[in-house]
């Protein structure tokens, strides 16, 4: 059998994860990114470091490549284009750029009847004065954001005076959900009808980033079955081929809204690793790759905390681990405050 060689845009720890479940599959895999620093470059069979907009290097990568897949969303949309006409980018870019802008993504969703938390474009900081409706609110980049970046808290209208953002960018003004618990769910598509889902995973987030993930998510059977209904109606909508993550909050009165969509494998499926048969890294490759579609099982219940910053020192110097923990550490040289360094899976 020739080798298959699958490319992979961006070198984080996800780009990691999914080489290392490539490499399970005898599939070869080839990260482009314009890090030099990238991790995902211990773990990938080759690694190419060139910008996003190289049309030289772009064009060589994707000649050595079967078929072409993506780590995080916020990639050009003319690059995933360009691209897909050497070879074809799974998930589709034009299902890329729906997601990766947050106006877009969310009149998608209320197309489908799915309920997302409220929101309004917004242009300038006039746009903001006759909204106190909508306060407390969120005021969030439309693109490039990721773990809070690009967002800014309105608790009421006073802060509109000092806010000190620049308009160069386009937002959306998001009113603030009184979060009872946070959930999402991952799903692979295969082709139509045909996928796997995971079971809800319940987070818990810190300063807007994701601290820790279990299974079960301690939800009643309604926010259950709902929650993966309407994944499974945002995938097939789609079209989508690969593994997606929705994001969900539930409010205080047990009410479920669609936070984001994340076009991608995803930090809170971390624990399928060790707690399900396939993983959702292993899955993607699966679909992807056109390889065989495996029914999940799960394997045990699970918990998965993050290690931020410094916190990954002691795990690194003495793991100390039982046989019912499992570290990884994403091999990043520089240690900065908020940035993810590694994760810690325990089975329950
Ligand atoms: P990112 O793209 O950075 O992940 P999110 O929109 O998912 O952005 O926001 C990150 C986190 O901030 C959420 O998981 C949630 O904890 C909190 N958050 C964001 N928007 C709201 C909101 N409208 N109401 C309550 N909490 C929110
Ligand atoms: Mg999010």
């Amino acid at each position: 059998m020739s080798e298959f060689t699958l490319g992979i845009i961006g070198g984080g720890q996800l780009g990691s994860m999914l080489s290392i479940a490539a490499k399970k599959l005898k599939i070869k895999t080839v990260i482009y990114c314009n890090d030099q620093k990238a991790p995902a470059q211990n773990f990938c069979d080759e690694f190419i470091h060139a910008q996003y907009d190289d049309k030289n290097k772009i064009y060589n990568f994707a000649k050595q490549v079967d078929v072409i897949t993506y780590e995080f969303e916020n990639i050009p949309f003319e690059t995933l284009n360009e691209l897909n006409k050497l070879k074809t980018v799974l998930p589709k870019p034009s299902v890329n750029r729906l997601i990766q802008h947050r106006l877009a993504e969310k009149d998608f969703i209320n197309k489908l009847n799915i309920r997302t938390t409220r929101y309004v474009y917004i242009e300038s900081k006039e746009d903001l004065l006759p909204l106190e409706d909508f306060l407390p609110g969120i005021l969030k980049t439309t693109t490039m954001g990721y773990d809070g970046k690009g967002q800014y808290p309105i608790i009421d209208i006073k802060d509109i005076e000092t806010l000190n953002i620049d308009f160069k960018n386009e937002y959306i003004l998001e009113k603030l959900v009184k979060l009872k618990k946070e959930i999402s769910v991952i799903i692979t598509r295969f082709s139509n009808n045909k996928y796997e889902i995971y079971e809800p995973i319940e987070n818990t987030h810190e300063d807007q980033i994701l601290r820790h993930s279990k299974i079960p998510a301690e939800i009643d059977q309604k926010i259950f079955t709902q929650s993966k209904e309407w994944s499974i109606m945002i995938a097939e909508e789609l079209k989508y081929i690969g593994t997606l993550c929705v994001e969900f909050f539930i409010d205080c009165n047990n009410n479920l809204y669609v936070n984001e969509i994340a076009p991608r494998v995803h930090n809170s499926g971390h624990l399928t690793i060790n707690a399900y048969n396939v993983s959702q890294f292993e899955n993607h490759v699966r679909a992807v790759c056109s390889l065989k579609q495996i029914p999940i099982q799960k394997l045990s219940n699970a918990e998965m905390i993050n290690l931020i910053g410094k916190e990954i020192i002691p795990y690194r110097e003495n793991p100390n681990l039982n046989d019912k923990q499992f570290f990884y550490d994403y091999l990043k040289k520089d240690i900065n405050e908020k940035r993810k360094m590694g994760h810690l899976t325990t089975l329950k």
